[in-house]
């Protein structure tokens, strides 16, 4: 019997323990931390040994294959003690790959995973493919893998791409990139990148890379190394071949065969942004060969997912908007480029070493006043302070929702778009969300 031995007791880890049981691996699963009741029940119930609070070494290090979460970091000593004895570590994706034939589509990118994942999850349902989600998002791949689905549309944060060894989904997408979590990447962003692409690595001309022509990042990446893929390039600003790209607003693909698949106004998101998605998840449709009046159909009714420029309510014709995921510039930047009124825009939070300037022509354009909402609102003052009259902060959602409440006026909105993680003041993205809104709700 083979030992696989899991590290971090979260939705991967557990999925991944459940899928080695049921292959018949000898599991043992250990976190570092506390794991959530619901996760110790599904281990007890299945038989499963674990341990929390802690790495019992003798336990570990005689391991045949080891998974390890996306959230420990390769630096971690136990980790080098592994590498050291040349055992195996990998993520839950690479695992769970290798017990499945079904086709894989694979999303990264530094923002838009969530939302492109959940329209092409949402096309090839309404196409009525037998197809589950998984990855970053709902339940586990490894999990999901043990019901045979024949496809899957997995999420994939740069995190899983380094723990792969021969993963190969047959459609890939990056769907941009922006520098983000560099602590894990030696502060360089050329390493990032290349974790992005791995993404590809295993690709061959059978399968397909579908990325943003008009990311210069990504262009010059593909115009310096080796890539096997199929390239499929989609673009909001010119015609490009073998690819996607506007004519008249109409998004249109040109790969194989010509396809007009539908009016931008009558995509059911808003903002440049969701057209870029609804181009990628559109071409995943378009080679997996779907009509396009069923790829209309999905993109006309998808519901944008929860924390992503959620409509929350209409107050005094005041429009309150929930951006709380968008913890990077580059994805405030969408939201207040997609801004069609005056804003009063709250941010702020774990200030990643931001550089604001991409976002200064919206503030002299469009923003009314600025909510700093962070333990330490010091970079935002500098990067902001002299450019609007109204800058105030505060450390508690429902002040700064207040506050908000008074500066806005009819036709004008508030927004929370923090470019900023979440943990000086809320557990999570989602939690400084649900805040906003309730706090929204109360007024
Ligand atoms: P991810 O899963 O990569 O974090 P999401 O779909 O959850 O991406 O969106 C994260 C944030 O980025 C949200 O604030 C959203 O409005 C914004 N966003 C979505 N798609 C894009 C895109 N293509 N480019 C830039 N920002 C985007």
């Amino acid at each position: 019997m083979k030992r696989l031995v899991i590290l971090g007791g979260g939705e991967s880890g557990v999925g991944a323990a459940l899928l080695g049981k049921e292959k018949e691996y000898n599991v043992f699963l250990s976190d570092a931390g506390k794991i959530a009741k619901k996760y110790k029940d599904v281990l007890r119930h299945n038989e499963i040994e674990w341990e929390e609070e802690g790495h019992t070494e003798s336990k570990i290090l005689n391991a045949d294959v080891v998974v390890k979460s996306p959230g420990i970091p390769d630096g971690v000593p136990l980790i080098q003690k592994l590498h050291k004895a040349t055992i195996s570590v990998i993520s839950e994706i690479e695992f769970a790959a290798a017990f499945t034939t079904a086709n894989i589509i694979g999303i990264t990118g530094s923002n838009g995973k969530t939302t492109t994942t959940l329209m092409v999850h949402q096309i090839l349902k309404q196409a009525g493919l037998d197809v589950a989600i998984g990855g970053n998002i709902g339940e586990s791949f490894a999990k999901q893998v043990l019901n045979s689905n024949a496809n899957y549309v997995l999420e994939l944060s740069s995190f899983q791409l380094d723990g792969i060894e021969k993963f190969r989904p047959h459609i890939a997408i990056i769907t941009n990139i922006t520098p983000d979590h560099l602590d894990r990447y030696d502060y360089k962003f050329v390493n990032y990148i290349a974790s992005k692409f791995r993404i590809a690595m295993n690709q061959t001309s059978d399968d397909y890379l579908i990325y943003d022509a008009d990311d210069e990042v990504i262009v010059s990446y593909i115009n310096t190394h080796p890539i096997q893929s199929t390239l499929v390039p989609f673009s909001l600003r010119r015609k490009v071949t073998n690819g996607t790209y506007l004519e008249q607003n109409n998004i249109i693909i040109e790969f194989n065969n010509r396809d007009i698949i539908m009016p931008t106004t009558n995509l059911a998101l808003e903002g440049k942004h969701n057209i870029k998605n609804a181009m990628a998840a559109s071409t995943v449709a378009h080679l997996l060969k779907i009509r396009k009046a069923t790829i209309r159909e999905s993109l006309e009714g998808f519901q944008g997912a929860e924390h992503r420029l959620e409509q929350v309510l209409t107050i005094n014709k005041v429009q309150y908007i929930n951006d709380s995921k968008a913890t990077n510039v580059n994805a405030t930047y969408y939201a207040l480029e997609s801004m069609n009124t005056p804003t009063v825009w709250i941010v702020g939070g774990v200030d990643k070493g931001n550089d604001y300037k991409a976002l200064f022509p919206f503030i002299n354009e469009k923003v009314k006043a600025i909510i700093c909402l962070g333990k330490d609102n010091e970079a935002l003052f500098d990067a902001f302070g002299n450019m609007v009259e109204n800058i105030i902060e505060t450390q508690y959602m429902s002040e700064a929702v207040k506050i908000a409440y008074k500066i806005a006026t009819a036709g004008e909105s508030v927004l929370l778009s923090p470019a900023c993680a979440s943990f000086d003041l809320f557990e999570n993205y989602e939690d400084r969300g649900h805040q906003f809104k309730a706090a929204v709700r109360q007024l």
